[in-house]
């Protein structure tokens, strides 16, 4: 173990960088770092954030974390970990979750042992419920980059980013295309998991729900390293994040808090026999200060949620208590998170804690599906009442609104933007809303009438005057 890793390893990432060129996969610049004695980092592509993978050479075989996500590079990176350590003896793949860009190589190691949390197998075939989607998307993205190259001078900078991600989409698409049966973990867990590897032990927590459902961290101490997965990651060596982007407590997926921030603390409490973190994808840094920040959010507002929903708080009280700027000064501006991120999470947690239902979420589901009168009716009663059946929140229904506005379906927009004015009218940005669907629908009036309200409540909205001196304009050249 050495005490200036850190140093060393974005020292040797740059120089990596710069060896770039000399050996490719598939057309991608190889990239290679060593990370510990006998222990290495290899990925491909200069501007992608695509994957990392490790390899540690142990006394009772090789052990490999994560894969590309694509056989044909996957097999490719094996043969450079086996001529590298210098053997070939891979017992063990771990998984650090789902995704397709760390579980698409599986196949490649089918003769390990391929170790994940449980629930990486649903978490794989849900993702092959979409392939249809994907290749579309695929498909589209690829002639969209064709033109956007034949557009473009020889020799542009922008040029071989674009030349990388063709192939890389390529790639994904034939990998679609060829639906293989994918390889699964046949080794899992649901908590903690430790292997014993002789001279190397990996520890295993589970730590899922921010990322995917079934994200687990790697503790190997005697390299001092922690691997994080997805699930975090404080800085960016490129301007593109890949799925890292995203730290949030996620609707409909599973989430044990209080052995997340159990897990998590076992971790942390090593904190000084932890030298390198170690983010999923090549281009993301991670700090302790970093981790620790993460998990003090999560405890916060867990415990934090759970205090006010004991002492009858109401939704809208714990958004102002806990807005980023003012609660996590610390989180402002780092990967992951942003005001309305915060307001996603907060607002799952509350629906988590309390058990109550999104008032704005059923009326969407309830107006999308032409439901009766009666039904609508029914939730909304439920605002100035005793129940608890449902929580309301202006932010929600702000947002379906514009869902509803970005489907086309105006008049739903129109009624779910006038429920939010009748349940909040001393906020200027609901009538904002309303104006804007009122336009959109050709009630010039109606939306004058909306803007100035807004404006009434708010003199110095900058859409509100907007948006009316544009009527203006366009009545005065009927
Ligand atoms: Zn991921």
């Amino acid at each position: 173990m050495r005490s200036t890793i850190r140093l060393i390893a974005v020292v040797s990432l740059l120089l990596a960088a710069s060896w770039a060129g000399a050996e490719e996969i598939a057309g991608l610049p190889l990239h290679l770092q060593e990370i510990d004695d006998g222990v290495i980092r290899l990925w491909v592509g200069d501007f992608t954030s695509s994957t990392a993978v490790t390899a540690f050479a142990t006394s009772k075989g090789i052990v490999v974390v994560d894969t590309f996500g694509v056989p044909e590079i996957d097999t490719g990176l094996r043969r450079v970990i086996a001529r590298e350590l210098g053997r070939s003896d891979f017992a063990y793949l771990i998984n650090t979750h789902e995704h397709s860009d760390h579980t698409g190589g599986n196949s490649v190691y089918d003769d390990c042992t391929i170790v994940g949390h449980e629930l990486v197998a649903p978490g794989i075939a849900a993702f092959a419920d979409r392939r249809d989607f994907r290749t579309n998307w695929y498909t589209n993205r690829i002639t969209e980059i064709e033109g956007e190259l034949e557009n473009m001078a020889d020799g542009e900078p922008e040029a071989a980013a674009l030349e990388e991600d063709l192939i890389m989409t390529r790639l994904n698409l034939e990998l679609d295309e060829a639906a293989l049966e994918p390889a699964l973990p046949n080794l899992t867990f649901s908590d903690r998991m430790t292997l014993d590897l002789g001279d190397t032990t990996f520890e295993l927590a589970y730590i899922g729900g921010m990322h995917t459902a079934s994200d687990i961290a790697v503790f190997v101490p005697e390299h001092a390293l922690l691997f994080t997965g997805d699930t975090m990651a404080d800085l960016w060596l490129t301007d593109n994040h890949g799925c890292l982007a995203n730290f949030t407590v996620r609707a409909g997926m599973p989430h044990d808090f209080p052995r997340f921030l159990t897990n998590w603390d076992r971790l942390l409490e090593q904190s000084d026999r932890i030298t390198n973190l170690l983010p999923g994808h090549w281009n993301g840094e991670l700090s302790i200060q970093g981790a620790e920040a993460r998990v003090e959010y999560v405890r916060a507002l867990w415990e934090g949620i759970n205090q006010a929903a004991e002492e009858g708080k109401s939704m809208a009280e714990v958004q102002a208590e806990y807005q980023l700027d003012i609660r996590f000064p610390e989180l402002v501006g780092s990967p992951g998170f942003s005001p309305q991120i915060n307001y996603a999470s907060i607002t799952e947690l509350w629906r988590v804690i309390t058990n109550q239902a999104s008032a704005a979420r059923t009326l969407f589901t309830l107006l999308g599906e032409d439901a009766d009168e009666a039904a609508i009716l029914e939730v909304l009663a439920a605002h100035n009442s005793d129940s608890s059946d449902y929580f309301f929140s202006e932010v929600e229904f702000n947002a379906y609104g514009y869902a509803f506005l970005q489907q086309d379906r105006i008049n739903e927009a129109i009624r779910v933007f006038e429920i939010n004015t009748g349940l909040y009218p001393e906020s200027w940005n609901v009538y904002d809303s309303l104006g804007e669907a009122l336009l959109r629908a050709g009630r010039i009036e109606d939306a004058t009438a909306m803007y100035e309200k807004s404006l009434t409540l708010n003199p110095d909205s900058v859409s509100g005057k907007e948006a009316l001196s544009k009527i203006q304009e366009d009545t005065a050249s009927m």
